[in-house]
């Protein structure tokens, strides 16, 4: 299947078509639904920023046309802005 993004480049995607990428388990726990584990000696266990993008291009070169950033709170991550930027970066790049 091939796709155009926002920049007009045509691009292949396949299986997995969406990335949900959750970016950590912190948050301040203020939704009465909330079913955020609350364990947080395992925030310490996040990927870094590296790692992050590594994943990021992973599942662009496997297809994925869509990403998600979740959590926890993602907002929480002081790099979220390079994430985001970086996930910018690949989908206006062809794979
Ligand atoms: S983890 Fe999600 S659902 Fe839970 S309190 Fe935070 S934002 Fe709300």
């Amino acid at each position: 299947m091939t796709a155009v993004n926002g920049t007009g480049t045509s691009t292949q995607v396949g299986p997995p078509l969406w990335l949900l990428a959750e970016l950590t388990y912190r948050c301040p726990l203020q939704c009465p639904y909330c079913s955020n584990p609350l364990d947080f000696a395992r925030s310490e266990q996040e990927l870094s920023t590296e790692q992050w993008f590594s994943v990021l291009r992973q599942g662009r070169e496997m297809g994925a046309a869509q990403l998600g950033f979740s959590g926890g709170e993602p907002l929480v991550r002081s790099d979220l802005p390079e994430l985001i930027a970086e996930a910018r970066h690949l989908a206006t790049t062809p794979i």
